[in-house]
């Protein structure tokens, strides 16, 4: 190695859990191994027909170029579209913009508005990214744990506690990922009550599952239920999950025009407008009546009840059946102290995804990399197959593990 160095701000973070899961598991397939993966949070129906034939349209076009950075103006007429159809909110196009996936919304978001020694309010379990992202610019996460018992969701007395004079966000996210959760209008609005007597903390609502919800539950977003706090609520979504769209990277907010300035601003210095004939796809799938997104929400919901019961019998499992998104979060308190085969004693829930992965070839993704341990995360965003072999393989590993009482 040369004498050139690092930043510290790569220094600061780490590869995302699940990439590193994933990709360990594409490895071993690689070697001929017979692993199941269910660790990418992806869905794992194509996109639909109608988007990609509007992509080819947009190509034959000629819109092959460099677009406006925030978006194009038909992609931004489509992103006001879907917000006043779905939460009821209004924006302008200067109030909205869109990027490289949800993800670099998030990017540009935190690296506009936090400095060295800004902290930023995380409920855990949280989305791998959102600490990695606040360390990278600088900030610093301040993570308020959760449990089953508040069904996942952070307390209004939690977030009272938690906001400092260097508090710069709070960041919610639901449907949640990893937990499934969904704050209902009731928890919106006693968490906005807290927010009103804090004028200086932005409030971030990833909505990116906000279609992927079962039994018929309502949605709410911050800013469609607290209109005092539209000012400063940034509602971040994409086309990612919802028309099974992750490798067209197109992620999108509505915010106040001065956040969406500064965003801009630093896309312009990076990555530039969003992919052309991704932005026309996306256009088209915001502009389409749900239909397509809700069929697969069905299939997702069968699958999940078929799955909750089936888990809830694995001994030494505990499960809560999640409200949305595609995800168990899945306790493996039971499995501690408890001895493999092969004579390990399993200690934290690291030791059990790679327990589960070498014996058992089945890759899941652990729950340290989510802030909340001991847990696993398993994504039922997979085929029938897929989900059968699983629970085959979850069930031999409890076999083994809770042989004595
Ligand atoms: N937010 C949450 C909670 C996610 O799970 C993801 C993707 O996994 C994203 C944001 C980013 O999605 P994308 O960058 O594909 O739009």
């Amino acid at each position: 190695m040369p004498d050139c160095k690092f930043s510290a701000r790569v220094g600061r973070i780490k590869p995302s859990p699940t990439t590193a899961a994933a990709t360990r598991a594409r490895e071993l397939i690689a070697e001929g191994r017979p692993v199941i993966s269910l660790t990418t949070g992806e869905p794992d129906t194509p996109t639909p027909e109608f988007v990609q034939e509007a992509a080819i349209a947009a190509m034959r076009a000629g819109q092959t170029r460099y677009t406006n950075t925030g978006g194009t103006a038909e992609l931004k007429q489509a992103i006001r579209h879907k917000f006043r159809r779905d939460n009821t909110l209004d924006y302008s196009d200067a109030e909205v913009m869109a990027a490289t996936g949800g993800k670099q919304i998030i990017f540009n978001a935190l690296s506009a508005t936090v400095d060295h020694g800004d902290e930023v309010i995380i409920g855990a379990p949280y989305w791998v990214s959102y600490p990695d992202i606040v360390q990278y610019a600088g900030g610093t996460p301040v993570i308020l744990p959760t449990s089953a018992a508040t069904g996942f969701k952070i307390t209004p007395d939690q977030l009272e506690a938690a906001i400092t004079d260097r508090s710069r966000w709070l960041m919610l996210n639901a449907p949640s990922n990893p937990s499934g959760a969904i704050y209902s209008k009731a928890d919106l609005r006693a968490l906005a009550e807290v927010l009103e007597r804090h004028r200086h903390v932005w409030v971030m609502c990833d909505d990116m599952y906000e279609h992927i919800r079962y039994d018929g539950a309502p949605y709410h977003t911050m800013a469609q239920v607290a209109p005092a706090l539209k000012d400063r609520v940034l509602t971040v979504n994409g086309v990612s999950k919802a028309y099974s769209m992750t490798g067209w990277r197109i992620g999108f907010a509505g915010g106040p025009a001065e956040l969406i300035k500064e965003m801009t601003k630093l896309q312009s210095q990076s990555t530039s407008s969003p992919n052309a004939v991704a932005q026309a796809a996306a256009a088209a799938a915001l502009n389409a009546p749900l239909d397509a997104v809700l069929a697969n929400t069905a299939a997702l919901e069968a699958r999940r009840n078929r799955l909750f019961d089936a888990l809830a019998a694995i001994k030494g499992l505990s499960v809560t059946k999640p409200e949305g998104a595609f995800y168990f979060f899945i306790s493996v308190a039971g499995w501690l102290g408890r001895r493999t085969a092969a004579g390990e004693i399993l200690q934290t829930d690291d030791d059990v995804a790679r327990f589960l992965l070498e014996t058992h070839n089945l890759a899941l993704v652990s729950g340290s990399g989510f802030g909340m341990s001991p847990f696993v995360r398993l994504s039922y965003a997979a085929s029938e197959e897929k989900l059968d072999k699983a629970l085959i393989a979850l069930t031999a590993a409890a076999a083994e593990l809770m042989k004595d009482p």
